[in-house]
């Protein structure tokens, strides 16, 4: 056997270059010319079934993406520990001036899943992270119901913590920034999205928009709750 079919990463990668790389050449030299111009920020769990490009029908240049173990916010706390998602969620906003934010958690979450039963005694930092979804958990048995509603009730209260982040609450309060709460569900390939309004999950195939946050500016006016 050649080392090349022992490799079969190094083949992908070498078709990457001679196959896929040429028919986006241009887009890719016009990203490097003009800079990145990324209008989205995309926070997703590390799950290898979460494909932000494909639900998204984006490309090159289009996303800027940071994933992580169940696409949890760590609180803004003002402590400046190394803290990678609050490093990407401040560049994005300070610096790309990104006009929204996308919060995406998914069906069959292994985080949530851990979050009830528990991990091994070695995994100190997983421990430690998932406790960023405490708040979400609910006081059952984690049947299938349980899991999807609480991996909702997450990614609300993820983007709840986002509104702590003062560049974060400071553009949206002023227009200039959206935040979306999304859960994909694998299995029906169909994106979730929180509704502010209903203060639920809507299909995206019935839903009116992808998402305004729970902190888009609204007002009452005569018992209807009407865009500003
Ligand atoms: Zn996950």
């Amino acid at each position: 056997m050649s080392e090349d079919a022992a490799d079969e990463l190094l083949l992908r990668l070498r078709r990457f270059q001679s196959d896929y790389f040429p028919l986006h050449q241009q887009r890719f030299q016009d990203l490097v010319a003009e800079g990145q111009h990324p209008k989205t920020l995309f926070i997703g769990c590390s799950d290898s079934r979460l494909v932000p490009y494909l639900l998204t029908g984006t490309g090159p240049g289009e996303l800027f993406i940071v994933r992580n173990v169940g696409a949890f916010i760590p609180p803004y706390d003002g402590s400046h520990g190394l803290h990678g998602t609050m490093a990407a969620i401040e560049y994005a906003v300070l610096t790309l001036h990104v006009e929204r934010i996308i919060v995406c958690g998914h069906s069959h979450c292994g985080a949530i899943r851990a979050a009830y039963e528990g991990v091994p005694e070695e995994a100190v930092a997983l421990q430690a992270w998932l406790k960023l979804a405490t708040e979400a958990l609910l006081p059952v048995q984690p049947c299938a119901e349980a899991m999807r509603r609480t991996e909702q009730r997450s990614v609300v209260l993820q983007l709840e913590r986002l509104m702590d982040y003062p560049m974060v609450r400071r553009e949206v309060e002023g227009g200039r920034l959206t935040l979306h709460g999304w859960h994909y569900v694998i299995e029906a390939g169909e994106i979730h999205i929180f509704d502010v309004r209903q203060g639920n999950f809507v299909p995206a195939s019935l839903a009116s928009s992808s998402g305004t946050g729970p902190y888009q500016p609204y007002v009452e006016h005569d018992g209807q709750i009407i865009s500003d």
